[in-house]
């Protein structure tokens, strides 16, 4: 038993600094690596990313999960929960052929060059092979994982574990309905016929500076974390104190850079709150979803980003750093400016009401593709029904339709529903915390976020993976998944906002 333990232990912490090493040399590539480093980046990655396999499924590790595992009864309850754990993870990646991982990776690295070049060239068709051979490879993951019930349950299982195709299929046909019809309402308002841009182009330097100041505010710890740059943002973890966050300045577009900041910022924090001490470099200290880390960066960035008191205490570091812009800009106006409904194309610059539409728009077309409703060819001329018959609009072309996100060509099936799952959990998570703290609003608006994080540390963070995500939320909700709640604090916020 003593051995077993402490080959166990001793396995997850090395496969924990593997891991560390492999988000090191991702980070390094989406940020400061020199463009002809590629080649050899590939191979350090694939390398490190085989022996992280091959330690995974080997045998030696496999019996000390399996001597621990049936002598449950004589360990620790800590001791348990890691074992347990452990054991589902890697019954399940044993269940997958090294040589299939190989031809997935092989064929990934393929399509996400002809994704790029159909980009480039604003043709699908380079693209589509490439995407039919991964849905192939997707179907027959499937057969490996094998859940019971729908295909798509064992993708999505691997990002949103225990949830269910039936689930959210029943939450996303509610939830769409009800966006399209307080969409169609905001759009019959005078407001919103009446709406303008307003010119927010800063220097990058101002950018920085207001990006520096939120995440102080939002107490992301300097000595722990820093901020970067990189064409998509995104947030990784290289050790249990060294988080890494990036932005993007270069859009031109101040706001952008703003929310992607405190969206990834929300991340960040959780990665730095995840369970130490007897759980630390185990299976344990994780998130145990993805929608469940999204619902971090949603409520940072929606519930807390995108509120009036937050902007009461956020507008002057703008005006600051361009008075000139906000001269005939009043509070009111840049508020409902930083909330303006507009559907447009692209799902990462989408708003906060019709953000949802993009994702439940994929999600529709994923399952469709695993029940072989339809053909990877017509993909294009679907999306953009789809787009018309939610958001009222058509894309020109496939680069600001079908071509847009990275990730089909990764083999990511399954994922975007994360995004909705989080979005929704953000809001009973703001739901049930407004309730428990009545001074929410003036705690915002003082730049006070001891409270709301503590709270997060304390219903959220200090789980890891003790529990699924749905029962996180459950035990501190009352409920899981509840897409209502979202919808009522979209119609709450927007009838004010439009006066509709
Ligand atoms: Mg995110």
């Amino acid at each position: 038993m003593k051995e077993s333990l402490d080959f166990v232990y001793k396995e997850q912490k090395e496969l924990s600094t593997l891991g560390g090493i492999a988000a090191l040399l991702g980070w390094d590539q989406m940020t400061y690596m020199p463009k002809l480093g590629v080649v050899e980046r590939s191979e350090q990655s694939a390398l490190i990313s085989k022996l992280i396999h091959e330690r995974v499924i080997s045998e030696k590790f496999w019996q000390h999960i399996q001597n621990l595992s049936t002598n449950l009864d004589n360990l620790s309850e800590n001791d348990k929960a890691v074992v347990k754990r452990l054991e589902e993870d890697i019954e399940k990646s044993r269940k997958i052929p090294s040589e299939f991982i190989e031809r997935m990776s092989k064929t990934t690295t393929l399509a996400y060059q002809a994704w790029e070049e159909a980009r480039g060239k604003n043709d699908y068709n380079v693209f589509s092979s490439h995407l039919e051979k991964i849905i192939d490879l997707e179907k027959e993951y499937c057969g490996y994982i094998n859940l019971p019930g729908h295909k798509y349950d064992s993708l999505l299982d691997d990002y949103e574990e225990g949830m269910t195709v039936e689930k959210l299929k029943h939450e996303f046909s509610f939830l769409k309905k009800e966006l399209i019809e307080i969409l169609e309402k905001i759009k019959s308002s005078p407001i919103y016929e009446n709406q303008k841009e307003i010119d927010v182009k800063l220097s990058e330097e101002s950018h920085r500076k207001i990006c520096n100041v939120v995440i102080e505010k939002m107490q992301l710890p300097k000595e722990k974390a820093r901020l970067d740059v990189s064409t998509h943002p995104f947030t990784t973890s290289m050790g249990n104190d060294d988080v890494r966050i990036t932005t993007n300045f270069r859009r031109g577009d101040l706001l952008f850079s703003f929310f992607s900041t405190v969206h990834e910022a929300g991340h960040a924090l959780y990665e730095l709150n995840m369970p130490r001490d007897e759980f630390k470099n185990t299976v344990i200290s994780d998130s145990p979803s993805l929608g469940l880390h999204e619902s971090q960066s949603r409520f940072w960035e929606n519930m807390i980003g995108r509120s009036k008191p937050f902007w009461k205490l956020f507008y002057p570091f703008f005006k600051e750093e361009s008075a000139h812009l906000y001269n005939n800009v009043t509070f009111d106006e840049w508020y409902r400016y930083v909330n303006q409904v507009k559907p447009s194309m692209i799902r990462v610059e989408a708003d906060e009401l019709t953000y949802c539409l993009h994702v439940i728009l994929r999600f529709e077309l994923e399952v469709g593709l695993m029940e072989d409703k339809f053909s990877v060819n017509s993909l294009p001329q679907l999306w953009n029904e789809k787009m018309d018959e939610m958001l009222g609009i058509t894309p020109k072309n496939d680069v600001e339709g079908v071509l847009q996100d990275m990730h089909w060509s990764g083999g990511s099936i399954g994922y975007f529903p994360t995004y909705v799952i989080g979005t929704i959990y953000a809001a009973q998570l703001f739901k049930k915390l407004s309730e428990e703290n009545p001074n929410i609003n003036s705690e915002i608006e003082n730049g006070e976020f001891g409270n709301i994080l503590m709270w997060l540390r304390e219903h959220i963070h200090k789980y890891g993976r003790l529990m699924a995500a749905d029962e996180i939320i459950k035990n501190t909700c009352g409920e899981g998944l509840n897409s209502k709640i979202f919808v009522n604090y979209l119609k709450d916020k927007y009838s004010s906002l439009y006066e509709v």
